[in-house]
């Protein structure tokens, strides 16, 4: 974890056993760390405000610690709802969280890391390669930071914004650990979605450490073949091995896995590509997301058209496998996800 400024150190990382550590040291009695925990929480962002600690103790620790949620360097409001911000954290760099109004509840959709090193043809985040992961306080920031700025109860964490949450798994799992704490945010595991390109070694190592977190795998082809062309950690991690690593999933944690599909045209939205998908997935606990790509600029790749989602969506079903095409949510305020940081970086907004 390397996550500090002047030498403070955020204090979002810390866990209520870890506070009760720093407190015990600093002479105060163990159950202030559960104080300011439950602060930090809340999504207080100074020391000064959590009025029921002792003074001393609140000046000790703003001594050796910060309170790292991130700046709001951009940040648009769709008709629907949907709000998009552009954070930034105390080093200046910059990822995306979006705030979501479903049925079910308020969602927002987190970044794991700045930038991406998977290299996904068709996506945004990746363009500029990997700057660095965030740690798991950084993206409980971006949680308190996002309901601080909509005033709105977040209660559903997808982790599907930029990054890779696999390659960056330790720190995943502590953000998981941190806002599932009960003297805390007390998010339900239940609640929390977390999205993965496909590396098996993450997959395997979730399904033992989280079992009850949702698990979506961006599949995007049916095949090998097509699918190294547009996702290069296919080389690595093989179609038929991930299949395979999904059923070990499935059958260890009892959770039906969501597997990701952005239709683009021309290239993975023909009825054949539908048939061989329905065939891999047949008889697995399993439900298909198909996304309309969201058009990248700088990237050839464009949506497919709403005839051959609705067929692609019919074939899978009429084979026996649940599908769902995603709503698209704020599509007046942005297009694809990575696309408000890039425009900030180079510019160009
Ligand atoms: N690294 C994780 C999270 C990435 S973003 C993963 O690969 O799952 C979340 C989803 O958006 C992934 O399924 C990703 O493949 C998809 N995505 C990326 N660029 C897209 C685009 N231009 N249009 C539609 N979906 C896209």
């Amino acid at each position: 974890m390397n996550d500090s400024i002047n030498g403070k150190q955020n204090i979002l990382n810390l866990g209520p056993a870890e506070l009760r550590g720093v407190v015990s040291a600093y002479g105060e009695k163990p159950f202030r760390a559960d104080q300011v925990f439950g602060w930090l929480s809340k999504g207080v962002a100074d020391f000064a405000d959590m009025n029921n600690v002792p003074a001393a103790l609140r000046e000790k620790l703003a001594e050796n610690y910060y309170i790292g949620q991130p700046e709001i360097t951009d940040s648009r409001e769709s008709k629907d709802g949907t709000v998009k911000c552009l954070f930034s954290f105390s080093d200046g760099a910059m990822v995306e969280s979006v705030f979501m109004k479903y049925s079910y509840g308020n969602s927002i959709c987190i970044s794991s890391q700045v930038g991406c090193r998977m290299g996904c043809t068709f996506c945004a985040s990746t363009m500029d390669g990997l700057e660095r992961g965030l740690t798991g306080g950084e993206m409980l920031g971006e949680v308190l930071a996002m309901r601080n700025h909509t005033g709105e109860d977040i209660n559903h964490v997808v982790v599907m914004g930029m990054g890779e949450p696999f390659d960056n798994y330790d720190e995943l799992g502590r953000f998981i650990k941190l806002i599932h704490e009960p003297g805390g945010y007390n998010l339900s595991l239940r609640n929390i979605t977390v999205s993965s390109c496909g590396i098996i070694p993450g997959i395997r190592q979730f399904a033992g450490d989280f079992p009850q977190v949702n698990l979506a795998i961006s599949l995007h082809a049916p095949n090998q073949e097509l699918r190294e062309k547009t996702m290069p950690v296919a080389k690595k991690y093989e179609f038929n091995e991930l299949i395979q690593a999904c059923k070990e999933y499935t059958d260890a944690t009892g959770r039906r896995i969501t597997f990701e599909y952005a239709l683009i045209d021309g290239v993975n939205d023909s009825r054949q590509c539908a048939e061989e998908l329905a065939s891999h997935l047949k008889g697995m606990l399993a439900h298909v997301n198909l996304i309309p790509l969201n058009e990248v600029e700088g990237r050839e790749y464009r949506k497919a058209r709403g005839e051959n989602v609705l067929r692609f969506k019919e074939i899978l079903e009429h084979k026996g496998i649940a599908a769902t095409v995603r709503r698209t949510l704020g599509s007046d305020i942005d297009a694809a996800c990575g696309q408000l940081r890039r425009r900030k970086s180079n510019n160009c907004d």
